[in-house]
């Protein structure tokens, strides 16, 4: 669906689906560069990374290898907790791999400072994230991310896999969903 399937529910389209797809591109041309030895292990966390992986990996001009973990920060509300839970674990053993954290968003960072570090302590070789979209609390907490989609406002979006208590993750776009909606 698109933003003008859902009325007055959402308030402004901050990216459209086009503007994603090209800003993928460039930052797959850069992950190619960069790994030009070794494929990285493409890590998704559900549920929110799966468009972008899904776009991202398509893209990417070598063969790559996903894996999937869930961990849950947020529960049904629009703020981070700061506890991240295991949801469901990675299948592949990291020994030794390259390992590439694919995201939706990064917020508060707390998700994935955690999450690089519980994959480092499986023997990665290396761990690096990219993510579609950043806030500016990110910027707060000591969290490297080597690939960056594009900085955001800090308000609630959804769509291109973002939900809120899992609605509108199918929406193409990426959007400020109306505070009505949520309060
Ligand atoms: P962090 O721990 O605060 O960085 O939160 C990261 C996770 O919270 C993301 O992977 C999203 O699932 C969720 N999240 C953060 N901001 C938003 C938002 O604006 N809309 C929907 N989900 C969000
Ligand atoms: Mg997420």
């Amino acid at each position: 669906m698109d933003a003008s399937d859902l009325g007055d529910k959402l308030t402004e389209v901050l990216l459209t689906e086009a503007q994603l797809k090209q800003r993928l591109a460039e930052m797959a041309r850069q992950i190619e560069a960069d790994y030009a030895d070794t494929p990285p292990l493409l890590v998704g966390v559900l549920k929110g990374a799966v468009m972008v992986m899904a776009d991202l990996s398509r893209e990417l001009r070598f063969q790559a290898q996903m894996d999937w973990m869930a961990v849950s920060s947020y529960g049904a509300g629009t703020k981070s907790s700061g506890v991240v839970r295991i949801l469901k674990d990675l299948d592949a053993d990291l020994t030794g791999r390259d390992v590439l954290i694919v995201e939706d968003i990064i917020d508060s960072g707390l998700t994935l400072s955690w999450l690089k570090g519980n994959l480092k302590n499986r023997g990665a070789r290396s761990v690096e994230i990219c993510t579609m979209l950043r806030k500016p609390e990110a910027l707060k907490v000591e969290v490297d991310v080597k690939y960056i989609g594009y900085d955001i406002p800090n308000e609630f979006v959804v769509g291109y896999g973002l939900d809120y208590a899992e609605d509108y993750r199918n929406l193409r776009d990426v959007a400020i969903l109306a505070p009505h909606v949520y309060q």
